[in-house]
């Protein structure tokens, strides 16, 4: 099995009522945890890379963690795990065009920052490159608020997608997806204070999604794959864990995850996760510092924290996009 595009993921997927997670990445411990939360459910998955990721840990490794995830699902589960690498945010015609001449299977060109007529015009400059190189392409309209790597969107900055856009964007851009706005933010701050109710615990509670647009894109786009940024859920228990391990992250709150499991069965087919792994990845380490002070050496405290990315995406698999036995 090598490396596979998410057109035939997402047609199963549309057609299944289920959605594929896409999860970012950035060294071996989440690819290792990522995947074999992957194996273990037997599920299609979405690997993305930032430009940011990208920066880090730099293009060669990531293609070649991801390499090693496949024969490493062959050699020890036997299993042929269909990855789709994709480039996540996108900005520029050379970016994409690079990651499409490095192996990736897709990418995303974000253009939503641009006026209407020059995100047509970027996006389709990369969907012709792309489908020329046998890779797809995911575009996007509305834009999210919130923070994620160099994407960064104010509050007031932030709109809705305008359902009566998505034909025309699709028709002349050519793109095999569409990233829309109905109310996911990146980042674990998703919503202020402001913008939320407080539940009886005096958790934060932010305002529904809004799946009126979903729906009224959907129906524009009968059998047209949607995705969604932004969509972690700030699990509490990871919050608390780091606040108390030495952490300070008050008020962080995100999409609760039966809003994410409804999407999930309409015309969603990816959902973006990255916050959640973060916080796994983070919590676990700050308690393990805390509970042995006298460590030291890295493999001690990267175990148990790719063992909790690992628990958390097979918890996403399952019970949140439920794609679970779909591969
Ligand atoms: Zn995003």
């Amino acid at each position: 099995m090598s490396i596979v595009t998410s057109k035939e993921m997402f047609k199963k997927a549309y057609e299944g009522g289920y959605a594929i997670g896409a999860f970012n990445v950035n060294n071996m411990e989440i690819i290792q945890g990522i995947t074999e939360a992957a194996i273990e459910e037997k599920a299609p998955l979405i690997l993305q890379v930032s430009s940011g990721a990208r920066k880090y840990a730099k293009h060669a490794y990531l293609m070649k963690l991801i390499e090693a995830a496949i024969i490493d699902a062959e050699e020890t589960a036997g299993f042929d795990l269909p990855i789709c690498v994709h480039l996540d945010h996108g900005d520029t015609f050379e970016l994409c065009k690079s990651c499409i001449d490095g192996g990736f299977s897709s990418v995303m060109i974000d253009g939503s920052h641009h006026t209407f007529e020059d995100n047509i015009k970027l996006t389709r400059q990369v969907v012709e490159y792309a489908h020329d190189h046998g890779v797809v392409v995911e575009g996007e309209l509305g834009r999210l608020a919130g923070i994620e790597d160099a994407v960064n969107v104010s509050a007031e900055d932030a709109s809705y997608t305008r359902p009566e856009e998505v034909e025309e964007f699709v028709a002349k851009t050519g793109v095999d997806s569409l990233a829309i706005a109905i109310g996911t933010s990146h980042g674990a701050y998703k919503f202020t204070a402001a913008q939320c109710t407080r539940n009886e615990k005096g958790i934060l509670v932010p305002p529904p999604l809004r799946f009126d647009i979903l729906e009224e894109v959907s129906k524009r786009l009968p059998g047209f794959p949607i995705v969604l940024h932004g969509a972690s859920s700030v699990p509490q228990e990871f919050v608390k864990i780091i606040n108390e391990n030495g952490g300070k992250m008050p008020d962080a709150v995100g999409i609760p995850e039966e809003q994410l499991r409804q999407a999930a069965t309409s015309a969603v087919c990816k959902i973006n996760i990255d916050s959640d792994l973060r916080l796994a990845l983070t919590g676990s380490i700050r308690q393990y510092f805390n509970e042995h002070p006298d460590h030291f050496d890295p493999r001690q405290y990267l175990k148990p924290a790719r063992a909790n990315i690992k628990k958390i995406v097979q918890h996403k698999l399952v019970n949140v996009l439920g794609c679970s036995g779909k591969a």
